[in-house]
């Protein structure tokens, strides 16, 4: 079996005693490849993924500015990304997007830093990775009125279907975290049981959110707990594990090719 963790924080302290051996973990456990965005608002955070990247070819770095940092976003952010996307060492503008859960920054300076975020992966031709948290209707009138029409992820979903659908239709990939495992979480399962199997993704958003049954230890997320989530989503899907992990493993490989072709 192989499946693809596309969300991991693995720039976060929390893996600062460990990093490398996260990763090898996750491999064992039959994880491809895995997505980690870096926060560009903190020095150490790109440098944490770049060097994982270096050390193993399918840990793929994305680069941005959060909704919850959005009040720090600079121009300084923008030039960042140029050098990182002309040197070939970012797959991905993100995560960037909307939080009105949290709201951490003002909501004119989350949808400005997601405005011009969205205009430089449109420049760069990159995909986006979003976030989006109580602000649907809002993410999508973002990628609107960016003509934005790169597609990426909208990650760890948790928006309504109508959200979902308008995403699918703007060429989007719907990812799944560990909250689909969570005893409440019927009306997210709903929407995972209508999303097409070719635009479907999981992942494990480390370290927070550890799907069931690590959730409640206080034990810290890692990406080789995503076949948790995987397995909770082939059970909505009534499909056999495996194939749950091969869909998902190649729509994420249609997105971001992760191997070279066999020579
Ligand atoms: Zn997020
Ligand atoms: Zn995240």
């Amino acid at each position: 079996m192989r499946l693809v963790d596309s969300h991991a924080h693995l720039d976060m302290p929390e893996f600062d005693a460990d990093r490398p051996d996260v990763v090898r973990r996750a491999f064992a456990a039959g994880v491809a490849a895995i997505l980690c965005p870096a926060d560009l608002t903190r020095p150490e955070s790109f440098p944490a993924i770049a060097g994982l990247a270096a050390e193993f070819p399918t840990v793929l770095a994305a680069a941005g500015v959060h909704a919850h940092q959005a009040k720090d976003f600079s121009p300084s952010h923008l030039s960042r990304l140029g050098e990182l996307a002309a040197n070939g060492s970012i797959r991905a503008v993100g995560e960037i997007g909307l939080d009105r859960h949290y709201d951490f920054s003002p909501a004119a300076a989350q949808a400005e830093a997601l405005r011009a975020q969205l205009a430089f992966a449109a420049r760069a031709g990159l995909p986006v990775i979003l976030h989006s948290r109580l602000s649907g209707p809002d993410i999508v009138a973002a990628v609107d009125g960016e003509r934005f029409g790169r597609g990426g992820i909208l990650h760890c979903f948790t928006e309504d279907w109508a959200t979902a659908e308008a995403m699918l239709d703007r060429g989007f990939h719907i990812s799944f975290s560990g909250i689909l495992t969570f005893p409440k979480a019927g009306a997210l399962r709903e929407v995972a049981a209508k999303v097409p199997l070719d635009r479907l993704l999981v992942e494990t958003d480390s370290p927070y959110l550890a799907p069931v049954p690590y959730r409640g230890s206080g034990r810290r997320n890692e990406p080789a707990f995503v076949v948790e989530t995987a397995r909770v989503l082939a059970g909505i899907r009534g499909l056999p594990l495996e194939e749950l992990a091969a869909a998902t493993t190649r729509n994420f490989a249609a997105l971001f090719p992760f191997e070279k072709a066999p020579a």
